[in-house]
């Protein structure tokens, strides 16, 4: 069971420094408490609502995170778990009705990335040992013909078929893990649920990954982007109205064997670490699609993700390659402020789709 973190820790600052820094009006109560879930912080914050709104919610979503991180865990006992054993047999079985969504989703997008997010790929993860609680202890890569073998299996989302209340696939070696989307998906789900009780002034925050509603006091939010390294801020936004920003990095989930690091993205076509990014950050309205594209256009690197991004439909991108340099679109560069202003930047306009 995951340890928790009440209301009572809201001092903590850390979140902080990832979400609504800029100063509130005076009038303008802005409240942040704190939990964990995703095997992270997650902090919510919300502008000018009355304190007993504000516990409704928190205690609401603090509900929602539990169920959802139960609901799509990728190696706990649970749905997904089953699901996938079930998979594996080469069974037709129900379909547990918390998991549908995700994977009705799932495939849409995978589609649209070449399979670059690629939620099928859970048995490669396991193999790389990232479905641990330790996944930072130092261990040997997996045997070269075990990678090859799982690749060559070639699991697709696309193998899979939904059909009503019925769950199937044609490749036994379809393993799903949602930890690329279930972040961003339960965020969209957090953010409905906010509305639905009548608060529109908000940020959902899970681990500097977030979605955020209306502004603070008629200011827009002030959202800092997490470095490159995993540290400090590479830039800051200003968010009013509805976004999402997501960062995907190759400093979350590291272990080092004999000199070398290994970080939890994994290029399907390959089976092993995508190479040549250092940190991909989208900005869209919807937390799931966020999510699902700042992993996919990590894999497809600083060469192919213009045209994966133009597939997906996300048009504010943020790539810094691993020679530091900062890749743009046209409409991140609009609105994005760099903390190093000398920082190397490359604006690319994504391509027309046929
Ligand atoms: P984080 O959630 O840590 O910010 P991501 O959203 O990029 O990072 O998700 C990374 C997780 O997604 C990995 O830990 C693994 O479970 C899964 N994963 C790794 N590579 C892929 C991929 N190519 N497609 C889909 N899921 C992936
Ligand atoms: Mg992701």
């Amino acid at each position: 069971m995951t340890p928790r973190i009440t209301s009572s820790l809201a001092a903590i600052t850390l979140a902080a420094l990832l979400a609504g820094c800029s100063q509130p009006a005076p009038e303008t109560q802005v409240q942040h408490t704190q939990f964990l879930a995703f095997g992270t912080l997650t902090e919510l914050t919300l502008a000018d609502v009355d304190e007993q709104r504000a516990a409704e919610a928190v205690q609401a979503l603090e509900q929602d995170f539990r169920i959802m991180e139960g609901a799509w865990h990728a190696w706990k006992p649970g749905p997904v778990t089953r699901a996938n054993w079930l998979l594996g047999e080469q069974r037709r079985f129900a379909a547990p009705p918390s998991v549908v969504p995700l994977v009705k989703v799932s495939q849409e997008l995978a589609a649209k990335s070449d399979n670059l997010f690629n939620p099928a790929i859970g048995g490669l993860i396991q193999l790389w040992g990232f479905q641990s609680d330790d996944s930072t202890v130092s261990r040997a890569p997996p045997d070269p013909a075990a990678i090859a073998k799982l690749v060559a299996a070639n699991p697709r989302m696309s193998d899979i078929t939904v059909d009503g209340f019925m769950l199937s696939s044609r490749n036994p070696a379809v393993q799903m893990d949602f930890g690329a989307i279930g972040k961003g998906y339960g965020i969209d789900l957090a953010i409905d649920h906010l509305r639905q009780l009548g608060i529109d002034n908000a940020i959902v925050n899970s681990g500097g990954d977030l979605r955020a509603i209306g502004d603070k006091g008629g200011q827009p939010w002030r959202i800092a982007i997490r470095g490159a390294d995993g540290n400090g801020v590479l830039g800051v936004v200003d968010v009013k109205g509805d976004d999402s920003v997501f960062t995907s990095g190759n400093y979350e989930r590291v272990f080092e064997w004999q000199g070398k690091r290994y970080h939890h993205i994994l290029d399907p076509r390959t089976g092993y670490p995508a190479q040549g990014t250092r940190s991909v950050t989208v900005i869209h309205h919807s937390a799931t699609v966020a999510d699902a594209a700042a992993t996919a256009l990590f894999v497809a690197g600083p060469k192919d993700w213009p045209r994966i991004a133009a597939q997906l439909g996300v048009d504010q991108v943020l790539l810094v390659d691993d020679d530091n340099v900062a890749h743009m679109t046209p409409a991140m560069a609009k609105r994005v402020t760099l903390s190093d202003p000398g920082m190397v930047t490359r604006i690319t306009e994504l391509p027309t789709l046929p």
